[in-house]
């Protein structure tokens, strides 16, 4: 058997991810890996697919007891020996568990760091053979991420420890080039093998709301999705109690998680959320990690987190299974007070000196400014996180709540005048609050004292609320216009542009949403509601609907029957494909995706039976439209497939190529950075039939054919030009960092350009 008969045998599915493979074989060859690919990319099989095939054991070095159980219990499904030891075991399972190990009874075996220093493990390590040690959240050994964990040092004494060196592999879904290099070093990879798969993740909707009351905006919102499985995030316990109970008394099947609860209820209402007995969670971000829970359907945040980082993590355990799914931020500028006072009373940490800590608080500022302008960009949501993330992609994504508003642009120069004016007329000493106060003419204690009220520019918006002044301040710093000071304080400065503004050489214009007036928005009035992405069963005709829910409560059937999660036994997708494949039999129920041999031989028997009963043996289109020709000589669909109805079945989007005549309208330029090419290439595709192309995959090819490549030198992690490389027309160049940094990179000339877009002719 290859890596593709594993694939398809005990996981069902016909092909690997972007990225996977290129790792998998990699660790076949005997070489280090690190793969960073974000949640729900599919990491786990990168792993799980090799271990199989090397000869020995796989040690996988997890920091979370419940994720481990979740994997363990996949993989014991998917007719895979696997095991984990942890602390939730006793010294005597323990001992069992490691016994069987060693007889060699489990390919797969789940440990916390802590363990490994252990006795009775290393005596385990010394007498089992072990081809491979994976580390999974692997960024918990780098200093400089938020996730840090001393005891992952263990895992470098661990390995050093072993007679022979086994391959190590390590994920992680943290991209940041500090914690990147961190996890090589600090692991002392060998040549590992380097791969950074997209961060986008293209089912996910992203919105910003800004609803005058947060709580009736939630009730509506699950009222509408009182089906589906969903978490409500919020900063503070306080909120988490008042959400819960509120939604409590609506009778949503709802539970809730934070710190301020008993370890037993906590475990309780986790396990209610995972198993579906309540789908809808309400949580402080102490909940999340090491959550595997595939149908999460919306993640809602009621308070705006104190960094990007942060949210996305938090968002992107939505839609796990690649299935259409929502994240939505509530925002409201309280949201930012909140966040600064989290963010103040955060314990100062010890081992780092003065000077230390102010740098680490102004990192903390200028996270938060980067959150606080994606509440009020009016661009692109997803291409604003891809390029904080380092990623540039298309400007639009049309699946976010700005692509799928109208807006129109507003003349705001002679606002952006008066608050320019009042700025320098205050000596640039104040921040955003006192400023929009003087301006708006707000009437308080704070600014009589600061004897601001008597200014010249005080009152001269007064027909604006102090909300609405803010945002065209906000807009004018996204502009560029205005700065501010990297400290706490924040206070507002003038930039150079500022004064091309007074000058009357520049204008400024606003983005605002059509149907929706300025004040309206500032007086934080719901947008009209937009039309998202469909959901995947939204495929699914009435009758395929209809067989949709009896196979799900046969699926809740054997879930009961197992004590397992029912997105362990099979995913939603997984369910919606039966609908559409309707196999009437062992073989064509293989070709469903997700079903694998084993699983089959479990499971197979009465979702086949409640198939055939439910279509009478009569194979009929349970769906809108077309779809892609199913295999097993099924009939093959009309033709007459909507754009609609192509985009929602994305998953099997061709990959990218181009025809020559699309290649002939390709922008050449002097010189582009291999994002802008991939950015340029992806515009000339049919979206909704192709995948887009990513930077990094042409990189990887360019890679691949001995072009370029990424070295390691003092340290930091550079792109060098090869011999080849340079003779196709690659050269480098300097770059600057969104910090400032300036740094090397590559440049590709037209040359270089044509060559690269010749390899996507088909
Ligand atoms: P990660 O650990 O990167 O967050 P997982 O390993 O949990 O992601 O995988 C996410 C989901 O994607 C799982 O449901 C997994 O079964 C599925 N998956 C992984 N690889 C593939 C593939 N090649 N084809 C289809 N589904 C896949
Ligand atoms: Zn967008």
């Amino acid at each position: 058997m290859n890596e593709f008969d594993i694939l398809k045998k005990y996981f069902g599915y016909d092909s690997f991810r972007e990225g996977q493979h290129t790792l998998i074989s990699s660790i076949l060859k005997g070489q280090d890996v690190l793969g960073i690919m974000p949640t729900g990319a599919g990491k786990s099989i990168c792993y799980q697919v090799p271990a199989l095939l090397l000869s020995g054991i796989t040690v996988v070095i997890s920091p979370l007891i419940s994720l481990m159980k979740d994997q363990v219990q996949s993989l014991n499904q998917a007719g895979i020996h696997a095991a984990y030891i942890n602390s939730s075991l006793t010294d005597g399972q323990i001992s069992k568990a490691l016994q069987l190990a060693a007889a060699g009874r489990y390919k797969i075996i789940y440990v916390a760091p802590e363990r490994l220093e252990t006795y009775e493990f290393q005596l385990f390590a010394e007498r089992a053979e072990i081809s491979m040690v994976t580390v999974d959240e692997a960024h918990c050994i780098s200093q400089w991420g938020q996730d840090f964990r001393p005891s992952y040092l263990k895992i470098v004494q661990f390995i050093r420890g072993m007679r022979t060196r086994p391959i190590v592999s390590a994920f992680t879904a943290t991209a940041t080039e500090a914690v990147k290099e961190d996890i090589a070093c600090v692991l002392g990879l060998q040549e590992p093998q380097i791969l950074t798969t997209g961060f986008d993740r293209e089912n996910l909707y992203f919105g910003v709301e800004t609803p005058r009351k947060k709580d009736a905006y939630i009730l509506g919102y699950i009222k509408e999705h009182s089906m589906e499985s969903g978490v409500i995030y919020c900063a503070t316990r306080k909120n988490v109690d008042m959400i819960y109970e509120k939604l409590l008394l609506e009778g949503t099947p709802v539970t809730r998680y934070h710190a301020g609860l008993g370890n037993e209820e906590r475990k309780q209402n986790q396990d209610d959320f995972i198993y579906d007995r309540k789908p809808v969670m309400v949580a402080t971000n102490a909940f999340g990690m090491g959550i595997d829970k595939s149908n999460v359907r919306y993640v809602i945040n009621c308070n705006m987190p104190q960094s990007l980082e942060n949210y996305y993590q938090e968002a992107g355990r939505a839609g796990r299974d690649g299935e259409p799914a929502e994240c939505i931020l509530l925002y409201s500028p309280q949201d930012v007070v909140i966040a600064r006072f989290l963010m103040d009373s955060r314990e100062a940490k010890p081992d780092y000196d003065e000077g230390e800590q102010e740098l680490l608080r102004e990192r903390d500022e200028k996270r938060l400014q980067t959150m606080i302008s994606y509440c009020m960009t009016k661009n692109c949501l997803r291409e604003y996180i891809l390029r904080y993330f380092g990623e540039f992609t298309a400007p639009e994504c049309g699946n976010c709540s700005n692509c799928l508003q109208e807006f129109e642009q507003i003349d705001i120069t002679e606002d952006a005048k008066k608050i320019i004016s009042c700025i320098r007329e205050l000596h640039q000493r104040y921040g955003i609050n006192v400023i929009a106060g003087t301006l708006s003419g707000a009437n308080t204690a704070k600014l009589r004292e600061y004897g601001v009220t008597t200014a010249a520019s005080y009152a001269s918006m007064a027909e604006k609320s102090e909300a609405g002044v803010k945002q065209i301040i906000n807009q004018m710093m996204m502009d560029g216009i205005i700065s501010h000071t990297e400290d706490k304080y924040a206070l507002l400065r003038l930039t150079a542009k500022a004064g091309s503004i007074l000058d009357g050489e520049e204008a400024v214009f606003m983005k605002l949403p059509k149907d929706n007036g300025l004040s309206e928005r500032y007086a934080g009035e719901g947008k009209a509601s937009v039309q998202r992405k469909a959901r995947r069963s939204d495929i699914l005709n009435s009758k395929g609907l209809e067989l949709f829910d009896r196979l799900r409560e046969v699926r809740l059937i054997y879930a009961k029957e197992q004590g397992t999660p029912p997105y362990i036994i099979f995913s939603d997708k997984t369910l919606v494909d039966m609908c559409v494949k309707l196999p009437f039999d062992r073989e064509e129920m293989l070709t469903v995706s997700g079903v694998g041999e084993n699983k089959f031989e479990k499971y197979g028997s009465r979702f086949l039976e409640e198939i055939l009963r439910s279509t009478g043996g009569v194979k009929e289109k349970y769906y809108f439209g077309d779809q892609e020709e199913t295999a097993g000589g099924m009939q093959n669909p009309d033709a007459g497939e909507s754009a609609k109805q192509r985009r929602q079945s994305s998953g099997k989007k061709q990959e990218f190529s181009l025809t020559l005549e699309q290649a002939q309208q390709f922008p050449y330029a002097q010189r582009y950075l291999l994002t802008e090419i991939a950015v340029h290439l992806s515009e000339l595709r049919d979206e909704n039939t192709m995948k887009k192309i990513a930077g990094t995959q042409i990189q990887r090819w360019l890679e691949e054919i001995g072009f370029q490549e990424e070295k390691r030198i003092d340290g930091k992690w550079q792109k060098i030009i090869l011999e080849k490389g340079m003779e196709a027309g690659l050269v480098m160049g300097t770059r600057t960092s969104k910090l400032g940094n300036e740094y090397e990179d590559i440049f590709y000339d037209s040359k270089a350009q044509k060559m690269i877009l010749d390899h996507f002719i088909r």
